[in-house]
């Protein structure tokens, strides 16, 4: 994940988006000359070299990572409601409605004219819910089902749609 960059939308973040962007230090791992023992393992350090910067986004070619150190923050509780909503004003309601809700998501379903808005904000400890988190794509689905869903997918990608 590091090594290709990957990010979220930086709407909120306030140090970045990326998963880099919260490393505090890493350790890589390539080949060395014979007097290493043909191993060189770099240890790199938030503030010591400005060479931690290409090493966290290296996309490999730079050696190993083998050890990351991440900066962290307390675990807090998060609350999430899904709404279902035509995709008329999509365009401009994305902005907005990811601005308004710290975690927020959408999946746009263009066939079906749908978007479904994941309304997903930080709460306080205490806030009392009921401990579900029922996403569809990690529900139990019959093997059948899947098997049709996926055939009527393929048939549709096949026909350029
Ligand atoms: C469904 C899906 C949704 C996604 N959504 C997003 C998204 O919203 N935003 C986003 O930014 N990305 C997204 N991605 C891309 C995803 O972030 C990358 O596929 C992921 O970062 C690859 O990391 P990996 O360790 O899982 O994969 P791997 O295949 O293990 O690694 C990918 C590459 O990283 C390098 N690498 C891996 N491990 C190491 C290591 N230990 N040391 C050095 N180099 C290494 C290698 O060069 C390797 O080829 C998505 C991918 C999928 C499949």
């Amino acid at each position: 994940m590091l090594a290709t960059g990957a990010h979220g939308s930086s709407l909120w973040a306030r140090q970045g988006g990326a998963v880099h962007d919260y490393v505090a230090e890493m350790t890589m791992v390539s080949p060395g000359r014979a007097a290493d023992g043909y191993v060189r393992v770099r240890r790199l350090k938030e503030g010591d070299s400005t060479e931690i910067n290409a090493a966290k986004v290296s996309l490999g070619v730079l050696g190993a990572i083998y050890k990351v150190t991440f900066k962290l923050q307390p675990l807090f509780k998060r609350s999430l409601t899904y709404m279902q909503k035509d995709d008329k004003e999509l365009g401009d309601e994305a902005i907005a409605f990811g601005s308004k809700h710290e975690f927020a998501d959408l999946s746009w379903f263009p066939s079906q004219g749908k978007v479904i808005y994941r309304i997903d904000d930080r709460v306080p400890s205490n806030a009392v819910g009921n401990g579900i988190y029922d996403f569809i794509g990690f529900r139990a689905t019959l093997s059948s089902a899947l098997a049709i869903i996926r055939s009527v997918g393929y048939s549709r990608i096949n026909q350029g749609c």
